[in-house]
């Protein structure tokens, strides 16, 4: 997939030297350090190298940065670790690339309060460790948080394994530092539990894929670590049917666990290929889940007798992470066998089983094999379309997954559950934002950033 051209006039040396000037040797030119900084985890590729790279190590190189960018009229695209499935972190030809990734400093952490505040490239694992440490976690929990950044999660509202207990990204965050695109600092949000002071701009930043300013640090909320030992079960089905028709079940049950994911036959094929779990392989479809909690092997219990009265017909359960674990590497299992083209959709939980047939018959209408890995307990899927490596395979594979997402739109669902828009689904917006919609969002987007210089013409 290539990027949309956007003209982009380089600005004169004399710019250039301006912005050494300002932030000194943390301006990188070094053309291979910029093509490292120029991409993501999506199939999004950059058009060309960016003018120069910046890597900030305070809050006042991001504002420095933002202020030469914004006087110069350059595109700026904002970058954490570079996980994003969505192409919002790759370069702009000409551009200048803000990576906040050495600003990685537990700034507090507040025990008494359950609350920490972090510079944005603290790595998500990191935090969640020193949490820990004071019997404290950080809730959200994407597969990648072994090297996304807190304020990649923010700028994304990543999801993760645990969404289906603890919410989502913006249910963490208490409060923001954004620099916004002139430059100015500002301040949002509050340490409290309970906050209705002004608009709600915490919000509005979170889940803005660095469209609307950039986050320079972040306050955000843990929790008591559960207590007892989890408790993780499986459940293998011989049609993928009724295994959503068991994760609608569980959902509307009494017994609840703090993970739910879904791996289809071909997806655990693959993984055990890459890196063998012993998972057993479903005929269909399996479900992962976990239970924390003093009832954790009791709650197990219940929901795997739920999966059974919904066909389960193989079902375990341990005290061990392994089949988690078997889980978080369905990621990079894909990518090693060339199977990138992905896509992200959700739809209300009680409407799983019409997606996965919904799906079963797309594959066979394109006769292209899909894999499925879903956090089914949020009713958010990653198909993987299966696709050679030339450009024509890919567009047909892409036509794939517009089918898969207009199928998820008439089941009530959303083009995007938790990897973005950014660039790669821009094309689709319109499918789920009505004109009117659009037109306010780009209001807002024009308040804050009049000269379009941040993360311009991707995420809204
Ligand atoms: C193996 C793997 C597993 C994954 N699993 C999950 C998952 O379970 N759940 C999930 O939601 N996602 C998942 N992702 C996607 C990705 O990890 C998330 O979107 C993550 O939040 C991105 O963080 P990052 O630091 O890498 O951000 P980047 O990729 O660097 O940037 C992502 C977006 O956020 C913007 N951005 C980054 N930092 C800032 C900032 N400080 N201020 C403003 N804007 C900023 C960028 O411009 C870009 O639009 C996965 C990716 C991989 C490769």
């Amino acid at each position: 997939m290539e990027t949309t051209t956007r003209t982009v006039r380089p600005p004169a040396i004399a710019a250039l030297d301006e912005l050494q000037q300002l932030i000194g040797e943390r301006v990188v030119l070094d053309p291979v350090q910029l093509a490292r900084a120029s991409r993501d985890s999506s199939r999004f590729q950059p058009a060309g190298l960016p003018l120069a790279l910046v890597r900030a190590e305070s809050t006042e190189d991001v504002s420095l940065a933002l202020s030469w960018a914004h006087a110069h009229s350059v595109p700026v695209s904002v970058r954490g670790a570079g996980t994003g499935l969505a192409g919002g972190a790759v370069a702009y030809q000409g551009g200048l690339v803000l990576s906040l990734e050495r600003m990685d400093r537990i700034v507090e952490l507040d025990v008494p309060n359950c609350l920490a505040t972090v510079q944005a490239g603290v790595v998500t694992a990191d935090l969640d460790a020193a949490a820990r440490e004071h019997g404290l976690f950080f809730p959200p929990d994407p597969a990648s948080a072994q090297t996304s950044t807190i304020g990649g999660n923010i700028a994304t509202n990543a999801g993760g394994l645990r969404c289906i207990a603890h919410g989502v990204t913006r249910d963490a965050v208490a409060a923001l530092e954004v620099v916004l695109a002139d430059g100015r600092i500002i301040r949002t949000g509050a340490r409290t539990r309970k906050n209705v002071v002004g608009l709600d701009l915490t919000s509005l930043f979170v889940g803005s894929e660095g469209t609307l300013g950039v986050i320079t640090a972040a306050t955000v909320r843990l929790k008591p670590v559960p207590p007892g030992r989890p408790r993780t079960f499986r459940a293998s089905f011989d049609s993928i049917e009724a295994a959503g028709r068991a994760v609608t079940a569980i959902a509307a049950g009494t017994a609840q666990p703090e993970v739910l994911e879904l791996l289809d036959a071909q997806s655990v094929a693959i993984i055990e290929q890459y890196s063998p779990s012993g998972l057993p392989m479903p005929k269909a479809a399996v479900l992962i889940g976990q239970t924390v909690g003093h009832d954790a092997a009791e709650a197990a219990e219940v929901l795997v007798a739920v999966c059974r009265t919904h066909g389960a017909v193989e079902v375990g359960t341990s005290e061990g992470d392994e089949l988690l674990e078997a889980r978080r590497l369905a990621n990079p299992a894909l990518t090693a066998q060339g199977l990138r083209v992905s896509c992200d959709v959700g739809v209300p939980v009680a409407q799983l089983a019409a997606m996965f047939h919904g799906i079963g018959e797309i594959s066979e209408r394109h006769r292209r094999r899909i894999s499925i890995v879903a956090h089914a307990g949020d009713g958010n899927l990653h198909p993987t379309v299966e696709a050679g490596d030339t450009p024509e395979e890919h567009r047909l594979a892409e036509g794939v997954l517009d089918d898969i997402t207009r199928l998820a739109l008439s089941l009530g669902g959303t083009i995007s559950g938790e990897h973005g828009i950014g660039a790669v689904k821009h094309h689709e917006l319109h499918l789920q934002l009505d004109a009117g919609l659009l037109e306010v969002q780009r209001a807002v987007k024009h308040a804050l950033d009049p000269k379009q210089i941040l993360t311009p013409g991707r995420g809204i």
